[in-house]
């Protein structure tokens, strides 16, 4: 794959998934804008990627909110002078473990869809402008296997019902923008990760350490692989859809599921 002279802005990069496809990025000599809502921590990886001889700047952002969106795509044209890649990764289902339909409240339920969601929506509408004038972009959106529904408990999810809903959402937002961008020369492909086991310190690694040993062997045993998957091998699937190697894949989504 090769992506010299690239530039890439990669949401909920302070850790987990997003922090490995920084990395990954950075290892393949993609200029980097990291974003976060976690300012400080972020400002971490991005000094991670510069002690490896790579290129990155951090910024604070909330993708919620369409002006600090904004001034993130504003930050990455000042630094590069263009985006080529977006990876929308900011999401997740919070720490709080939520089943029933009966416990989860409006504001919790437009939180969730906020993040998940709108999030990448936003994103996507504050960077398409100018890469459909340069002719030329890649978007690689997060979802997760939670949007086709899961039997039975939690695990790792927190609040499952509004996550698998906006996830599912996000499968729908990159089938109809490849649609509508192709003919702009702008990719958007999703990566549709299982269980991931991230580093210590990020939100899945916290949840399945609080879980009984016979609930992590539980999950395990439901991937016919027989393991959890590494953020690095989700950053992997992201790196090809990100790259010119995927030239004639747009509109689809890529399983890094082990096989679930
Ligand atoms: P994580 O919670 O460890 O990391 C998510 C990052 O997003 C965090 O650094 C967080 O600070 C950031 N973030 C949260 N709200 C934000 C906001 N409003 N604006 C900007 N940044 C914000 O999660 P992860 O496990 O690394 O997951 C990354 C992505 O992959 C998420 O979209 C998640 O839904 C998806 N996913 C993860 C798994 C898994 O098993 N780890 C499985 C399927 C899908």
């Amino acid at each position: 794959m090769t992506f010299e002279g690239k530039t890439a802005i990669v949401t909920g990069a302070a850790q987990g998934i997003g922090r490995a496809v920084a990395l990954d990025l950075a290892e393949r000599g993609v200029g980097l804008l990291l974003a976060d809502i976690q300012g400080d921590k972020v400002e971490g990886v991005a000094a991670e990627v510069r002690s490896s001889g790579g290129t990155a700047t951090a910024t604070s952002v909330d993708v919620t909110n369409a002006g600090s969106v904004g001034e993130m795509v504003a930050l990455a044209l000042r630094e590069f002078g263009a985006i080529d890649i977006l990876v929308n990764d900011a999401g997740g289902s919070g720490t709080e473990g939520i089943l029933d339909i009966e416990d989860v409240s409006e504001d919790r339920w437009d939180a969730q869809v906020d993040l998940n969601l709108k999030g990448a929506f936003l994103c996507c509408k504050a960077v398409v402008p100018h890469m459909r004038a340069r002719g030329y972009g890649r978007i690689v959106n997060l979802s997760s296997s939670n949007a086709r529904g899961h039997f039975g408990p939690l695990y790792t999810s927190g609040i499952r019902l509004p996550y698998a809903a906006a996830k599912a959402g996000i499968v729908g937002l990159t089938a109809q923008l490849a649609r509508d961008l192709g003919r702009s020369g702008i990719y958007v492909n999703a990566v549709l990760p299982g269980f991931i086991l991230t580093e210590e310190g990020a939100r899945v690694r916290g949840r399945y350490e609080e879980l009984q040993r016979v609930s992590q062997e539980a999950m395990a045993e439901a991937v016919p692989l027989g393991r959890p998957g590494r953020a690095d091998e989700v950053a992997k699937a992201v790196a090809f859809l990100a790259s010119d190697d995927a030239s004639y894949i747009t509109g689809t989504v890529v399983e890094v599921t082990g096989g679930r």
